[in-house]
């Protein structure tokens, strides 16, 4: 007897459940929900269109095994995707098709995303006469939240602000609210985290985000289709407007012009417009004046690099969110060591975790410590030419002094010169810098140094063994 589509589907949960974290089978496995099971083609319902393609990102090897465990190697999957309580459409994997279009919606936006506009069978497919509700697929990454967002001083304003907006859309006098700040401290998080809200306040408004150079690829591919006004048209139907990394236009001029115009028919609406760059809005080269001065008009807040206790808190946040335990020390250390930003801070956590678990080994401050240390020379090596000189001394068994002296016996030359080679490579220092370190010597003998080193290298294969060898040395104990 065949198994039906509720049994195959919890079959596949199963496999799925072993091959990924708790938390990742909480969040995108567990809210589908099968629906029938067809020759071979079992059909899923999922919640929305970006779900569909996270899923499809993100986890299409695991879905594909767990589909030709249960149905064979001709077994398929077809998404179902919910717009609302009453439509529903398909989408296979891989297929672009437009999906058949219901009677009462007649065209749903949320399948036929921004990108197909240029669809010739279809002039106008966001704009339908007599329409009252629009269904837009926001866009939206569900899992950053303002719960998810740690706030420290670093982000007061911003956070603040943005959850003002989020209570009164369009009301307060942060339009636009502009969050600005370097990479990896939480503008796009934020910006989410502010639609999420408002769609959870406000069911019925529309919330788009989008990154400016989709924004602006959809745009080139809407001039190639003659089908701007569409464009422009789409984009004034929404209520909150989420553009990410606007410093993304600098130097389009067209698609800055479009973008104005959008811009001033929002904002003129009462409709909310939230901005984020990574720059402050003054900064911005490239960008026209009308642009900037509108990006003044209401909000700019910046956010920071998140001081010791913040990072702290975001470390703890992200470990009891994944259900982990680890020491407090082991998080702390984490935390004084990384002090860029947070997407490293991450990196570092989930590095660390990923080689505990390879290695079966608890993690302890000792290997911590071990395992950060490395990781953060990995990402920010900071190498001076006295330690480099050193390490060469040390390998061809020469005093130090002799380097920085400028005898011209043969062996300390050939020293001298791979430990500028060196030093140029790995060292931010000047040509004359590394000169005056290495016997005095000017930035054309410096030069002369590299070029000789890199021709040898060439040339002599016990030269480059050297070469190889000390190269491993300094990266080691840098
Ligand atoms: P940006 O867009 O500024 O480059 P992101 O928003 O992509 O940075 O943030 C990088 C990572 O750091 C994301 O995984 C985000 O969830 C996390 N993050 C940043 N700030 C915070 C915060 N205050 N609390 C929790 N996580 C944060
Ligand atoms: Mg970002």
């Amino acid at each position: 007897m065949s198994k039906t589509f509720a049994e195959v589907w919890d079959n596949c949960l199963k496999f799925i459940r072993d091959n990924v974290s708790p938390q990742s089978f909480k969040t995108w496995f567990e809210p589908i929900k099968p629906l029938k099971l067809d020759s071979g083609v079992l059909t899923i319902q999922v919640p929305t269109q970006f779900f569909y393609e996270w899923l499809e990102e993100h986890y299409i090897t695991l879905l594909k095994s767990a589909i030709r465990k249960e149905l064979g190697a001709e077994g398929k999957l077809v998404y179902s995707i919910i717009m609302d309580n009453n439509h529903a459409a398909s989408k296979q994997p891989y297929s672009t098709k437009i999906p058949a279009t219901d009677k009462k919606a007649v065209l749903n936006p949320s399948v036929n995303a921004p990108m197909d506009i240029g669809n010739k069978a279809i002039k106008n497919p966001f704009v339908i006469p007599g329409l009252k509700k629009i269904n837009i697929e926001s866009n939206l990454n569900p899992y950053y939240t303002f719960e998810n967002f740690v706030e420290g001083e670093c982000n007061r304003l911003a956070r603040s602000a943005g959850y003002a907006v989020s209570k009164k859309p369009g009301g307060t006098s942060f339009n636009p609210l502009l969050i600005y700040g370097g990479t990896g401290l939480g503008k796009t998080h934020l910006a989410n985290a502010i639609g999420v809200e408002i769609k959870k306040n406000f069911p019925n408004l529309t919330v788009l985000y989008i990154n400016s150079e989709r924004f602006t690829a959809q745009f080139i591919d809407a001039v190639k289709n003659n089908s701007t006004n569409d464009f422009v048209n789409f984009y004034q139907l929404v209520d909150v407007f989420i553009v990410d990394d606007v410093q993304f236009f600098a130097g389009k001029e067209k698609t800055q012009d479009v973008f104005f115009h959008i811009f001033n028919h929002l904002h003129q609406n009462g409709k909310q417009i939230i901005l984020t760059s990574d720059k402050p809005p003054v900064e911005i080269l490239g960008m026209e004046q009308r642009l900037l001065s509108r990006f003044k008009w209401g909000l700019s807040a910046d956010l920071q690099v998140p001081e010791l206790e913040t990072r702290i808190a975001i470390l703890k946040m992200k470990v009891f969110k994944d259900g982990i335990d680890l020491p407090d020390d082991v998080l702390e250390h984490l935390a004084y060591s990384i002090t860029s930003n947070v997407r490293e801070l991450e990196g570092a956590l989930i590095s660390l975790l990923a080689q505990a678990s390879l290695n079966k080994k608890e993690i302890t401050l000792d290997l911590a410590r071990k395992m950060i240390d490395k990781f953060v020379k990995n990402t920010q090596r900071e190498i001076s030419i006295e330690y480099i000189q050193k390490v060469v001394c040390d390998y061809f068994k020469l005093n130090m002094d002799l380097m920085k002296s400028k005898t011209r016996k043969r062996e300390v030359v050939q020293a001298r010169q791979i430990a500028m080679y060196f030093a140029k490579g790995y060292t931010k220092a000047s040509l004359a810098t590394i000169g005056a370190h290495c016997g005095g010597k000017d930035h054309a003998t410096v030069l002369h140094a590299c070029k000789t080193v890199n021709n040898l290298m060439e040339t002599d294969k016990r030269f480059k063994s050297y070469v190889d060898e000390l190269e491993k040395k300094i990266n080691l104990n840098a």
